[in-house]
């Protein structure tokens, strides 16, 4: 089971959480309670008057660096890929997040998200992930539903042969569909021209020829890869362009 924690960038800090940087805790004990896979959303407040949630992240490791005084670290994901920080209206989610206790002269938001030591204490509750999800700009649906599949293959691949076999007997042989409307980016086909004919056959990642020739039209089979996603803001042009083997294309996204 993924747990989703929240860890705070304090008003200590000068700079906007950057999430290359993992983050740190002092104490050992309180990444015990972590584990790879688990996600956490990260709140900062940089002595402003307003908080700002800084996105989603998947912890994909947990180390101990034996130096500095936030020795213990994990390193993180980004999940959101948000643009921008995403201000949050602070008397607002006072309102929608469930009563809890504390510092009475404090905001029930502030009681539950903004003290240091709070950071990785306990996975939050389910309402409070879906307030907290729904801050985040909404993804297209098919992404959430691959995204949300790939952790699903992790937990059947570390359940249980019975329980799979299990599962697996009792589940439809027809699958459930999904309807999704979709926006994609009309590339230019100029761009994929030009970059099949620079490559001229030859996989730009292991400069291996391509592994074969096209049925219909007897060229050689590369698929052109874009270096900065178009998701990411990454031009289409000829210069962010390489052409790959499915091969490597495939390990470009997944390696
Ligand atoms: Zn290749
Ligand atoms: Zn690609």
């Amino acid at each position: 089971m993924r747990n989703y924690f929240y860890a705070y960038h304090g008003p200590k800090n000068k700079d906007n959480f950057d999430f290359k940087k993992g983050y740190g805790v002092s104490g050992e004990k309180t990444l015990k309670k972590v584990k790879v896979g688990d996600s956490v959303f990260i709140i900062q407040n940089l002595n402003k008057s307003f908080y700002e949630l800084c996105g989603l992240y998947e912890i994909v490791k947990i180390q101990d660096t034996k130096v500095g005084k936030l020795r213990y670290r994990v390193e993180l994901r980004d999940l959101s890929n948000l643009d921008d920080l995403i201000q949050l209206d602070e008397q607002g989610l006072s309102k929608l997040l469930p009563k809890t206790t504390g510092d009475k002269r404090r905001s029930n938001f502030q009681r539950h998200f903004c003290k240091q030591n709070y950071s990785f204490q306990r996975p939050l509750d389910n309402e409070v992930i879906s307030i907290l999800k729904s801050l985040l700009p909404k993804k297209n649906q098919l992404q959430e539903h691959l995204d949300d599949f790939d952790e699903q293959v992790k937990e059947a691949l570390n359940s249980s042969k019975e329980a799979r076999e299990e599962r697996l007997r009792k589940s439809p042989k027809k699958p459930e569909k999904l309807t999704v409307t979709t926006t994609f980016f009309k590339r230019n086909p100029d761009v994929v021209a030009e970059a099949l004919i620079r490559a001229n056959g030859v996989c730009q990642g292991c400069n291996q020829p391509a592994p074969f020739i096209r049925r219909k039209d007897g060229t050689p089979y590369l698929e052109v890869h874009h270096k900065i996603k178009l998701a990411n803001g990454g031009d289409d042009t000829v210069e962010n362009t390489i052409a790959l083997c499915p091969n490597c294309h495939r390990e470009e996204h997944f390696g």
